[in-house]
């Protein structure tokens, strides 16, 4: 690896060399990781706080890497996302999503949903909305139980084309949530140009909602503004029950967080539908 250096010219450091090597051989072996079946997902329920009910699961993807195990998202997405993989392993993703839920649905017989994590750059890629109509159609998952989380970053960056195709997607019935919302609040003007169907309070303001006068604050705003938009709102990194009776009570609609359930393989999610009672 070549850095400049204060004078201009190029500096090597050992230790840069090392990190390029090591992020070449992450990308090198997560491009092998969708034909070798080491990509998985795992969901987190999403708990109504009116009446406690399963309402849907947000898909987690995790990798595991033969000879040395889990590999956490934040770890191999942005690499993903650098290298252009994104575009693939994030069909694959929807499409195991979609695959998974309607067979949940089939199982415990009634209609809950899947969010599914978009990043920037899939969007953008070509034929995007095919993607998503593919994994609906092989899936044979109602649109309307398909929620894709994006986040305001996308929103806010070349806005027309982006709010065009997630227009697209919002036609086929599919509806959308912004993730982390509060952490990019420097321009909203997106918001009245798009219809956006849930906003996700973002788990620095929940965590904090108990003793932070100011994360209350946040959270009590974007619960109204999402309210007086006519949008749903959910809470997110939710632990205590402390934190999910402040959120009833601020008349939050749903709440997801290790309170409820870490993130499930799909068969302990249908396991978890019969242990509601306890919350
Ligand atoms: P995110 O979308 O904000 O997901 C929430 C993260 O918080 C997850 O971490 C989840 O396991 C964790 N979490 C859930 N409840 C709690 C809680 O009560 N307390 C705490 N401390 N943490 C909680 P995870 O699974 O490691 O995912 C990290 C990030 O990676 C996600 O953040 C998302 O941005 C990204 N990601 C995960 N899966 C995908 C994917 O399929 N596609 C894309 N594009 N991004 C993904
Ligand atoms: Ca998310
Ligand atoms: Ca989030
Ligand atoms: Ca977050």
């Amino acid at each position: 690896g070549k850095m400049q250096g204060r004078n201009g010219l190029a500096v090597f450091t050992p230790d840069l060399g090392k990190k390029l090597l090591e992020k070449l051989h992450l990308e090198t072996a997560l491009r092998k990781a969708i034909a070798n079946n080491e990509l998985f997902l795992v969901y987190q329920p999403q708990i109504s706080l009116t009446d406690h009910t399963l309402v849907g699961v947000e898909a987690l993807m995790r990798w595991r890497r033969p000879g040395i195990g889990l590999v956490l998202p934040s770890v191999f997405i942005p690499i993903a996302e650098e290298s252009g993989l994104i575009t693939d392993i994030g069909a694959w993703c929807l499409e195991t999503a979609c695959r998974d839920i309607a067979q949940l649905q089939r199982e415990v017989g009634y209609e809950l949903s899947v969010a599914v994590n978009l990043s920037p750059n899939q969007v953008h890629g070509v034929h995007f909305q095919q993607t998503i109509e593919r994994a609906l159609s092989v899936s044979g998952l109602s649109p309307s139980s398909l929620e894709v989380e994006i986040t305001e970053g996308l929103l806010m960056r070349d806005s027309e084309e982006t709010l065009q195709i997630l227009e697209g997607i919002q036609a086929l019935g599919v509806t959308t949530a912004i993730d982390d919302f509060g952490t990019g609040f420097s321009n909203m003007s997106y918001i009245t140009r798009f219809k956006v169907d849930r906003l996700k309070i973002d788990r620095s303001f929940v965590s904090k909602c108990l003793t932070d006068a100011n994360s209350l604050a946040v959270t009590t705003a974007i619960i109204a503004l999402a309210h007086s938009l006519n949008m749903e709102v959910i809470a997110e990194g939710v632990e205590t029950v402390d934190q999910a009776t402040m959120l009833r009570d601020l008349e939050c609609d749903s709440a997801q967080g290790y309170l409820y359930s870490k993130p499930l393989t799909l068969a302990d999610v249908s396991a978890f539908t019969r242990t509601l009672h306890e919350f």
